[in-house]
């Protein structure tokens, strides 16, 4: 099995990387220090570039590319800055919700805005006493006339402080047909608020709590069928572990060259630091995590391209490796720095923070662990 990029895949990775460097690059530091979010025509440049629905159909937008192709893109993001891909993907995931599961005039309204990075947006499931478990969703959408009214909390939603529309799963009807709905809630929304979280990294994406209290939705803010969300949910999770496992490769790759650079520059007891065998023995290891990380991203997004039977075990495996290496990697890249690398002067101090919250969103690596024993055993650890 071979993952080479063409020559028009190279083509987009190496403009796409020659702005981010010249143009995106400078600013990271001062927003994530200001917790200020990027600015609006860096995320019109995303849309350009494709990062927002690129994958969609020329037709509808987009830019058609398979999941390699723009998975090597959010990779290269992911090395400059992590809360751009975070705000991009979370974006990405909402209009490919709407692109795939909204009707004509729910693509008309939203999609437009949201490829073209005018708006973004946010994925709403996790809730206070719902996260891992997400099938349990306890905010709730009752009928209410021809729509519906809202009620309940979302908590660590990505982006969610900050951007205008999102998708938002409710539990909907009564008894035997209760399910998981998804609903289109757009900021300013009478009885919508929502207050930011801080976390340890990621500053420039603001995490949120979203409070919904009596919200009336019109009837076509409901994204495909009543009580079929959480199969929504499941399919897109599933994507975004792919687009995680790159995340992950792509802070892996900043972090290891940063430790190359530090290692062959820092002198001590007479010599470059990278000339002792410990040393060396750090960055054989960081390397070959990233090695390891780039071939399960790229069979991830492969399994995806190809539809393969086992693409949701190739995107939790990768998900979970991933997450793991890029902490692993993201450590010793600062242990290589020594006193250097706990301090806000280089790079690997913001990437060990940005890196550490991989390995709980888009579903714990211990729920990673438990589905990919599930489908080797047949057992569910879960529900007996
Ligand atoms: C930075 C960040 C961004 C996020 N963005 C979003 C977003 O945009 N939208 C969204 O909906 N959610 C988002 N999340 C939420 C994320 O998906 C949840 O945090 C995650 O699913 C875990 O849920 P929890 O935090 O409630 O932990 P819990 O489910 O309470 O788990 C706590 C611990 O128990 C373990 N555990 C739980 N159940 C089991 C079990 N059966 N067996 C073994 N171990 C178990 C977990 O692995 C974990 O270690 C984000 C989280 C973070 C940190």
């Amino acid at each position: 099995m071979q993952f080479q990029l063409d020559d028009w895949q190279e083509t987009a990775r190496r403009s796409f990387r020659r702005y981010l460097d010249a143009e995106v690059a400078p600013m990271v530091e001062e927003h994530e220090d200001a917790h200020r979010p990027p600015p609006p025509e860096v995320l019109r440049k995303m849309g350009e570039f494709g990062l927002l629905g690129g994958l969609l159909p020329e037709a509808e937008g987009g830019a058609g590319l398979d999941y390699l192709s723009y998975c090597t893109l959010l990779c290269e993001l992911s090395q400059v800055w992590p809360s751009l891909r975070s705000i991009v993907s979370t974006s990405n995931l909402v209009l490919m919700i709407i692109a795939q599961r909204g009707t004509p005039e729910q693509r008309q309204r939203w999609l437009g805005d949201l490829v073209s990075g005018r708006k973004t947006a946010f994925f709403a499931l996790t809730e206070p006493n719902v996260g891992s478990d997400a099938s349990n969703v306890e905010t709730r959408a009752r009928r209410q006339g021809e729509g519906w009214r809202l009620n309940g909390r979302k908590l660590y939603i990505s982006n969610g402080p900050g951007a205008d529309l999102g998708v938002v799963f409710a539990r909907s009807g009564e008894g035997e047909a209760a399910g998981v709905s998804a609903f289109v809630v757009e900021a300013g929304t009478p009885g919508f608020s929502a207050r930011e979280v801080r976390s340890m990294g990621m500053n420039a994406c603001p995490l949120g709590e979203l409070l919904f209290e009596d919200v009336s939705l019109p009837a076509d803010h409901l994204i495909g069928t009543e009580g079929e969300a959480f199969a929504i949910a499941k399919h897109y999770l599933n994507v975004g572990r792919c687009f995680v496992s790159f995340t992950c490769l792509g802070l892996s790759i900043a972090a290891y060259e940063a430790a190359l650079r530090y290692a062959g520059e820092r002198e001590q007891f007479g010599r470059k630091i990278g000339g002792f065998q410990l040393v060396q023995q750090m960055i054989a290891d960081m390397m070959t995590g990233v090695e390891t990380s780039r071939l399960l991203a790229c069979r991830a997004a492969d399994a995806l391209d190809r539809g393969a039977p086992d693409r949701s075990r190739a995107c939790s495996m990768a998900k979970r490796h991933n997450s793991d290496m890029a902490l692993r990697v993201c450590e010793t890249a600062l242990q290589v720095h020594g006193g250097a690398g706990y301090t806000r002067d280089f790079p690997v101090e913001r990437y060990y923070r940005d890196v550490r919250h991989l390995t709980i969103a888009e579903g714990t690596n211990q729920l990673q662990a438990l589905l990919l024993a599930q489908g080797a055993l047949g057992i569910s650890a879960l529900r007996g």
